[in-house]
């Protein structure tokens, strides 16, 4: 009789050890509502159980160990909130306490004088004796059992009442021989569980006794989830003995294979979704065709481009031109450190754009940051004869109302604004390109809204100087095409990074003066986190005032964002002027200014800063031909993290190295700019920080499938498109990438 694979899609409620209640705080805590749910709920860790320790072998520094012997006595101590129980444990060797501070009733009521158990848990001293809080209790099997030592004498016995009784509905009280015991058998999976569930019983070892009965009622081997070929092909477990070993591991090699195969499903499947989005987004929309390269590019690239482009920008504006005249619509994520000339790129793009009778619109997170672009762009320019204006929420009235005719009447070619260009009154005669700028400060809705302003969707360029990691790029951005500008202009100095503490502010200080007199400019950052908004607003504050009484005689200038934009603005801009010599702010300054005289750039409270937040803070430095510093002010102690963290920043000014090593030391779920990128980390068993290699190949496969059988005609395909649609229908997130 074949195997019937829907036994995956029936509730959990009807396993053994399940039951109503359980099945509802399973679906609460943990979203398991079917057999095929809990089947890939995955341990986090695994404990060796092989070895029995001898409790004489045992000390407070050890980790997780199990014993084997007997409880002689139990004592109640303290009151109230205080209140525990100890069970003096102990096996021909020596004695160790037990000590629950919750669920004492429970141990009273379960654990009895004088039967042979098997203890688990991390020893530990107190006052001088070994002890194991809350630790994992079982009745031993026969063959297991020590003689307890006789110590009668040595302890009042007190009196555990009641006897081991069988609790349906708890598996943890259940005898050996109708489950299988989960001690003594190597490798033991552990489950995370929340607190509410340990209450009712499912602890990790109460959550491994419902997957060993699930593996009870799967008999008959699990049907495969990948087609042979690529099994074949990467050597990898079946999908069967990849399960079976991901929860109870044969042997670490088998774990190690489990783990290896379960990775690459998933990681597979996420690329296959994501690179089967964007192929039929190709077959459905075409892109504008930009055949032409004519006057308006080679004039500029001929006679107004004031330096050579670097090789990797004229390499990148070589991948853009191609998507452009490929007939699909381009949608490319363009990389570049802070620095790296990405305006640039985005300008000559545009004229490529305009000289097949587009318009282009270029995009930035904040208004200081439009204009900037504006000033910019006009003064590349120079007097080629190309209209380019400035569209903000601050532009209003007439001057609004004129920028919005000679929009639609095409008048206007390049467009530079805020968000305040996807508002629905802002029309284009005939918009042919898109570039937004720092691209984490946009949603993908936003994107998606710009698509719309042209008959055929036009061309988009998403520009970032938040590097991100290939691994976490590919599957956050699965479906843009990726630039990198990996080179510097030249002429560039290192900027030379130092971390002080901030007892040593006469050095400090000392640096300033000194680039103060040859007639640099100065930064100085404090930070702004909502929980603390008050205090960090003192922190400026105080900073400001000490700053100002040590440097007489220059100009300080102050700026955060309770400020009104405009008086913000006015602000930056008279430091942008040299009007004002030194500049304390929040992070406000973070995105993209330029104030190329600036040539000291100090952190306060680093510790405080995620890496790549404090990369784009010190590229604000650096930008004009002069040596520039960046100062890490932090106080003395510091965690182990936090110091390696800054010693990075010391030691790297790559931000794709540093964007890699704060993804390895935070994870990706905290990574800036994956909030809002409509991907959601819900990865069950792959890390993008640790299994990159495996992404890669899984994306490469994935490519390599959609490219061999787009119209998906391969029988040996037909396992993976019917689970692709499984996948889809019960991840919300899979449909909703753009
Ligand atoms: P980002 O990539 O951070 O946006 P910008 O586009 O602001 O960098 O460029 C930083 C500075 O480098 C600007 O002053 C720009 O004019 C200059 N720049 C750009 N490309 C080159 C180049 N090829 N050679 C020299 N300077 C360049
Ligand atoms: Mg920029």
């Amino acid at each position: 009789m074949p195997h019937d694979f829907n036994i995956l899609t029936q509730d959990i409620k009807y396993l053994q050890g399940v039951g109503p209640n359980r099945a509802e705080l399973l679906a609460k805590e943990l979203s398991i509502s079917t057999l095929g749910d809990l089947l890939s709920y995955y341990p986090y860790k695994y404990i060796d159980r092989s070895r029995i320790y001898k409790i004489c072998d045992i000390d407070g520094n050890m980790p997780y160990v199990q014993l084997c012997g007997q409880i002689l006595s139990f004592e109640s101590m303290g009151e109230g909130a205080g209140k525990r129980l100890i069970a003096h444990f102990s096996d021909s060797t020596g004695v160790i306490d037990l000590i629950w501070f919750q669920g004492i009733k429970y141990a009273v009521k379960n654990y009895e004088c004088r039967k042979s158990y098997i203890v688990f848990g991390k020893p530990g001293v107190f006052n001088g004796h070994l002890q194991i809080a809350h630790p994992e209790i079982e009745k031993a099997p026969e063959s297991v059992r020590y003689e307890a030592r006789t110590t009668g004498d040595l302890f009042e016995q007190t009196t555990a009442t009641g006897t081991s009784s069988v609790n349906p509905n708890n598996p943890n009280l259940q005898d050996g021989h109708d489950t299988q015991p989960t001690f003594f058998k190597g490798l033991c999976p552990s489950y995370n569980t929340s607190e509410k569930m340990k209450r009712s019983g499912l602890t990790s070892s109460g959550m491994a006794k419902l997957t060993a009965n699930l593996f009870k009622l799967l008999k008959e081997p699990l049907p495969e989830t990948l087609p042979d070929y690529i099994i074949a092909k990467h050597g990898l477990m079946s999908y069967n003995d990849a399960v079976r070993n991901i929860h109870y591991p044969a042997s670490p090699d088998l774990l190690r294979q489990a783990q290896l195969r379960l990775k690459f499903e998933e990681l597979f499947y996420v690329q296959l979704n994501i690179l089967r989005y964007a192929k039929d987004r190709q077959l459905r929309y075409r892109g504008i065709l930009f055949n032409t390269i004519g006057d308006n590019f080679n004039t500029f690239y001929h006679s107004h481009l004031p330096f050579q482009l670097t090789e990797a920008q004229k390499r990148v504006i070589r991948e853009i031109r191609a998507d452009m005249k490929s007939g699909r619509q381009m949608n490319r994520l363009l990389q570049g450190d802070v620095g790296s000339g990405k305006t640039l790129v985005a300008l000559m793009v545009s004229l490529i754009a305009l000289d097949n009778n587009c318009q282009a619109c270029i995009m930035a997170p904040t208004e200081i940051l439009a204009e900037q672009h504006v000033e910019t762009i006009r003064k590349f320019l120079g007097d080629m004869n190309i209209r380019v204006e400035l569209l903000t929420g601050t532009i209003k009235g007439k001057k609004r109302q004129k920028i919005l005719n000679d929009l639609l009447t095409g008048e206007i070619h390049i467009l530079v604004g805020t968000h305040a260009v996807i508002e629905d009154e802002v029309v284009f005669h005939q918009l042919g390109l898109v570039v937004i700028d720092e691209q984490h400060r946009f949603g993908v809705a936003q994107r998606a809204k710009l698509w719309m302003k042209n008959s055929t969707p036009p061309h988009v360029l998403v520009m970032t100087a938040t590097p991100i990691p290939r691994t976490l790029a590919m599957t956050l951005y699965g479906d843009l095409d990726v630039s990198i500008i990996d080179e510097l202009p030249p002429g560039r100095k290192p900027i030379h990074t130092v971390h002080m503490y901030d007892s040593h502010r006469s050095k400090i200080y000392a640096l300033m003066h000194r680039e103060l007199q040859i007639g640099r400019q100065i930064y100085i950052v404090y930070p702004l986190i909502k929980e603390t908004e008050k205090m960090d607003m003192k922190d400026l504050e105080a900073g400001y005032d000490e700053i100002s009484a040590a440097f007489p005689a220059y100009k300080v200038s102050k700026v955060h964002g309770k400020m009104k934009p405009a008086e913000k603005d006015a602000e930056m801009q008279r430091f942008a002027n040299h009007e004002t010599h030194i500049l304390v702010s929040t992070t406000v300054i973070e995105v993209g200014v330029n104030v190329p005289n600036a040539s000291v750039m100090i952190i306060e409270n680093t510790e405080r800063f995620g890496l790549s937040q404090l990369h784009q803070l010190r590229g604000r430095v650096g930008r004009g031909a002069d040596q520039s510093y960046c100062v890490l002010v932090s106080k003395v102690e510091l965690s182990e993290t936090t110091r390696k963290r800054i010693q990075i920043m010391v030691d790297s000014t790559d931000g794709f190295e540093i964007a890699e090593q704060d993804l390895k030391l935070r994870g990706p779920g905290d990574l800036e700019g994956t909030q809002q990128s409509g991907m959601a980390f819900d990865l069950k068993i792959a890390n993008l920080a640790r299994d990159g290699q495996i992404l890669t190949i899984a994306r490469n496969t994935a490519q390599e499938v959609i490219d061999s059988d787009p119209e998906e005609r391969n029988q040996l395909n037909n396992i993976l498109w019917n689970h692709l649609r499984e996948l889809r229908k019960s991840n919300i997130n899979w449909g909703a990438i753009s």
